[in-house]
């Protein structure tokens, strides 16, 4: 027996039971005999079928994945990919499966569910980002319905068994098919599958088993967060239908652009622009930092493009503690109007250094460290 079982799915030989069952289906949808009733495509399907009654069962598959065949070592399969043994049943269910939904799911569906999820989007400063805040914020979900507790039944009434599917919540049919007797279900039609009905729905809720409802949260966002940080509040998203239980919120970090600073991760860049003569002769700029005033240090002889870092003046780092830089990029200013005293004077300046006509110093195009920084910047 040298049959491909994995090429007859069409699927890798490292697939998940998930992808194999996938496979399956919607092969079965296709070479089913109701569906298409040509010989070969039958003995197709029976292929597919034998293929799924191995791989879809661990230890089938794994006797097979080393070199057995599974089929014949069990006799189940009686003549091979001969169609439906020992193992048929399980296929079967699957094969309705795949016609008529998840028949595993038998019985009344409840009319309570799991609520989704909801988000909030919250702009916060880059000061609060670095240190982290508290925030009330504003949220309108869906809250379980007071007036009938979620039940939709208007007060003094309740939900009653449904008397077309007698509380089943799915209505059976029975028709002949190849393979015999076959009784497929559907969801009863009365009730959506409910199995019972509300004859007088909650006038608050509409029957719903909730409403609308806004109310106020207090946050706490810790220090680090970034553009994009999703916080997760447990429970706080909306509550489901029947009053089922309520999904998350996520609160969406959105950090406003900040006037100096900029943030690269968790250190900030800035730029100060200084006099080409307080570049040569060093000076002292006043910083507003997130920390307060300080002093930046511009060492004499400091080039355009030459950075000053204060280390731990960034944001704090969401975890494991500690804080970025803050990198202050100097920017030099040549002047660019000069007054006949202020020409004389550089032109004796200029003198006194042997500059009058220097040789510049060519280099090839290299771009200097705040060039490079700004087109980061500026996403170029
Ligand atoms: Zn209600
Ligand atoms: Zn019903």
């Amino acid at each position: 027996m040298a049959t491909d079982y994995y090429a007859v799915l069409g699927v890798r030989r490292d697939a998940s039971q998930d992808e194999i069952k996938k496979a399956f289906r919607r092969l079965a949808r296709e070479l089913h005999p109701d569906v298409n009733p040509d010989p070969k495509t039958q003995e197709r399907f029976k292929e597919i079928n034998a293929a799924y009654e191995v791989l879809s069962d661990p230890q089938k598959k794994q006797v097979y994945d080393l070199g057995g065949d599974p089929l014949s070592a069990n006799g189940g399969g009686g003549g091979g990919a001969g169609g439906f043994g020992a193992g048929g049943f399980g296929n079967f269910s699957d094969i309705m499966d795949a016609f008529f939904g998840n028949a595993a799911q038998r019985g009344p569906r409840s009319r309570t569910r799991r609520g989704q999820d909801a988000m909030i989007r919250l702009e916060i400063d880059l000061n609060e980002a670095a240190f982290g805040t508290t925030k009330d914020i504003q949220v309108d979900t869906a809250v379980v319905c007071n007036t009938c507790s979620g039940e939709g039944a208007a007060p003094g009434t309740s939900a009653q068994t449904c008397d077309m599917c007698r509380g089943r919540g799915e209505v059976s049919q029975v028709t002949r098919s190849f393979l015999g007797q076959v009784m497929t279900s559907r969801p009863c039609p009365q009730c959506q599958g409910f199995g019972t009905v509300v004859p007088t729905p909650c006038p608050e809720c509409a029957g719903d088993g909730r409403i609308r409802s806004r109310r106020t949260l207090t946050v706490k966002i810790p220090a680090g967060v970034d553009n994009g940080t999703r916080i997760q509040l447990a429970g706080e998203g909306e509550v489901g239908p029947g009053g089922g239980p309520p999904g998350d919120l996520y609160v969406e970090i959105h950090e406003l652009p900040h006037s100096v600073f900029q943030r690269r991760g968790d250190d900030l860049h800035c730029t100060v622009t200084i006099p080409m003569t307080a570049a040569a002769l060093g000076t002292k700029c006043p910083l507003e930092t997130l920390d307060g005033l300080e002093e930046i240090d511009i060492r004499p002889g400091t080039q355009s493009g030459q950075s000053v870092p204060l280390h731990g003046r960034g944001i704090t780092h969401l975890r494991g503690g500690g804080r970025g830089d803050l990198i202050v990029h100097v920017e030099v200013i040549t002047p660019s109007k000069l007054d006949p005293e202020q020409e004389r004077l550089l032109r004796e300046l200029a003198k006194l250094r042997g500059e009058e006509r220097p040789l510049g110093q060519f280099q090839p195009g290299q771009q200097g460290l705040f060039s490079r920084l700004k087109d980061a910047f500026n996403g170029r």
